[in-house]
């Protein structure tokens, strides 16, 4: 179902209770408004009746006051054509000696009449021949204790119900009158207030993937609608960080396979272009391998490192016995390490178990190690200690915010952790360097890691598998003197 706009349901909602209200106030002054008029017709009626009475009082018993007429006109005023008067007999009859003012004798009823013996007064509204009903008041006149005549005053409703008449026309016409000026001006109001949302809606329409770099405008204004545009432009910048980042990326991943490709290509073409003896064959061909590997190393460590972006990087985690684990890494590094005339050694080693993934923790050391290795001239030495740190020295500062969030860390290291130290003393790494040392294809020396047969990717494989793990790596390094890689992973439970 199509739900209204926004700024439809406003106006309606407040068109509605404007509605409510006007209703409210409109029943309550016409209840005041029929209350007053009618207390103002029966309280005349009742003052008229109270000083004929005493008046007929005053003269001989059955005789009208003389003045009667100047009495009434006195009392009623100019209105006084719409006023009526009649004396009966105590039995209802009317008297026929006695004058009466106007047009068809008033019915009285026998309420009435038996109120007046008992000394009271009665109102009564009663139909008459004309157009509009009349108010009557039945009063006793009561002379030496006995009720001599009773006397009954009316005046038609005529003026009441015209003021009734009038205050219903203005309601009738005024208030939707002002329902639709107070709609039509709330709905201005409305659209006044939301052209700035639909400003951003536009805006935000435009900018597609190629167009990131734009922003919405009035982030700077203080409202609602400010928090709401810096809230999106914020977000742009991070959506325009992480394109510019799977960009740099793929850019990255087309250079780096390109390489090998090239000499791949090269060396085959040149061996095909004439007949070769089968020694040189087996060189382009062993030559060809190692390009080949490369690749699958390259596209292997792509592949992780994209699946663990994805969260699609499955966790095999249980115990692993982290000492044993870098005794054995240390081993495969001192084999790696003798070919480079670089000494591989352990330096400490306390019996630590962590709870995570051995061979993807096994991966991220011997990154480190090869590294270390590779980056260490001969004659230099690479040592491995792993021991156990508490409270302070475990707690490292959390991670700068990604474009991309990296994988879900599941605990914080806050209690033990086990420190694992990879140290060397080799070329090291300036300090610039290091910040971005843990990007992906970032490498310090370009041509050196090429030679050395790395992808690039190393670090950031490592960094990624630490974080997995809720631990942290850290670098530290003298150019010219050596480095040491920190990797902190919180013990098991
Ligand atoms: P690579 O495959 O190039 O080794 P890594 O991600 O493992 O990629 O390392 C990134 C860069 O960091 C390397 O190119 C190198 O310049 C620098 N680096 C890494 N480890 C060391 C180290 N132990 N000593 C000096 N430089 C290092």
């Amino acid at each position: 179902m199509k739900r209204l706009s926004i700024r439809a349901r406003m106006t309606l909602w407040y068109t509605g209770i404007l509605a409510a209200t006007v209703l409210v106030l409109g029943g309550v002054a016409y209840g005041l408004l029929m209350r007053g008029l009618w207390n103002e017709v029966d309280s005349t009626l009742e003052r008229v009746a109270r000083a004929v009475a005493q008046a007929a009082q005053q003269t001989e018993a059955g005789f009208v006051p003389p003045d009667m007429n100047d009495l009434l006109r006195r009392f009623y005023g100019p209105n006084f054509a719409n006023r009526f008067y009649q004396f009966l007999d105590p039995r209802g009859e009317i008297d026929p000696r006695l004058p009466r003012e106007r047009g068809a004798p008033l019915a009285v009823s026998p309420k009435a009449l038996k109120n007046a013996e008992e000394g009271y007064g009665t109102f009564e509204t009663v139909q008459t021949a004309g157009p509009h009903p009349v108010r009557v008041f039945t009063f006793p006149i009561v002379a030496r204790g006995r009720m001599i005549k009773v006397l009954q005053v009316g005046t038609s409703l005529e003026g009441l119900l015209r003021e009734r008449h009038n205050f219903l026309w203005a309601l009738a016409t005024l208030a939707p009158l002002g329902l639709i000026l107070a709609g039509g001006g709330g709905w201005l109001l409305a659209r006044r207030v939301f052209r700035p949302v639909d400003q951003m809606t536009q805006a935000a329409r435009r900018i597609g993937a190629e167009r990131l770099a734009e922003r919405l405008e009035g982030a700077e204004i203080d409202d609602e609608l400010g928090r709401l545009a810096r809230t999106l432009n914020e977000m742009l910048a991070r959506l325009e960080a992480g394109f510019a980042q799977i960009r740099r990326f793929s850019a990255d991943a087309s250079h780096e396979l390109r390489t090998p490709l090239t000499i791949l290509k090269g060396e085959i073409e040149v061996a095909l272009r004439s007949a070769r003896e089968p020694a040189e064959y087996e060189r382009v061909l062993s030559s060809a391998l190692e390009e080949v590997e490369r690749m699958a190393r390259l596209v292997d460590d792509l592949l992780m490192l994209s699946r663990a972006d994805a969260g699609a990087l499955r966790w095999e985690k249980g115990p692993v016995e982290l000492d044993r684990l870098v005794e054995e890494v240390a081993k495969q590094g001192a084999v790696l390490g003798r070919a480079r005339a670089v000494q591989v050694s352990i330096q400490g080693l306390e019996p630590l178990i962590a709870h995570g993934d051995e061979p993807r923790l096994r991966q991220l050391l011997l990154n480190l190690v090869d590294n270390a290795v590779k980056y260490t001239p001969e004659g230099g030495r690479v040592t491995l200690s792993l021991r156990r740190v508490t409270g302070e020295s475990a707690a490292t500062a959390p991670p700068p915010a990604a474009a991309f969030p990296d994988p879900p860390i599941p605990r914080p290291l806050d209690g033990a952790a086990a420190e694992i130290a990879v140290q060397d003393t080799g070329v090291g790494i300036p300090a610039e360097a290091r910040v971005r040392l843990f990007e992906r294809f970032y490498r310090v020396d370009d041509a050196r890691s090429r030679d050395a047969g790395g992808t690039g990717l190393g670090l950031c494989i490592a960094k990624t598998i630490a974080e997995a793990h809720g631990g942290r790596i850290e670098v530290e390094s003298t150019p010219g003197a050596g480095s040491t890689f920190t990797v902190r992973l919180p013990l098991a439970t």
